[in-house]
């Protein structure tokens, strides 16, 4: 639970994407997606100013680089963008989910018969 909301853009509740919505962190360490950081930043005289959403934290960078090329990617999540991708896959092979949800009826089950 924890992991999918952390793959999750707070702004816009969209999943990271290595294309179109790359997790960039800011100077406090909060990640949002690429294109909520472009809408969110402002331009003031040389300098671009994102301020965080969640700490307000205002992260300055030089308006000669753009957002892409000043703040870092979050590789953390850059990387787990690639096993959700590969474990989807996974489950559509072999059928993972059906199996776990299967578990969870019998887990269910079991419940109310354990406190007879
Ligand atoms: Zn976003
Ligand atoms: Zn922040």
């Amino acid at each position: 639970m924890f992991i999918n909301e952390e793959l999750e853009c707070v702004v816009c509740c969209y999943e990271y994407s290595r294309s179109d919505r790359v997790p960039r962190v800011l100077h406090c360490s909060h990640t949002f997606c690429a294109p909520c950081l472009e809408k969110m930043s402002k331009l003031d005289g040389g300098i671009r100013c994102v301020s965080c959403p969640l700490c307000r934290w205002i992260t300055c960078t030089p308006v000669s680089l753009t957002l892409s090329g000043a703040l870092w990617v979050n590789t953390d999540i850059w990387d787990q963008i690639l096993e959700e991708q590969q474990w989807r896959k996974q489950d559509a092979l072999f059928g993972n989910s059906s199996a776990c949800v299967q578990k969870m009826t019998s887990l269910q089950y079991a419940t109310p018969a354990r406190k007879k």
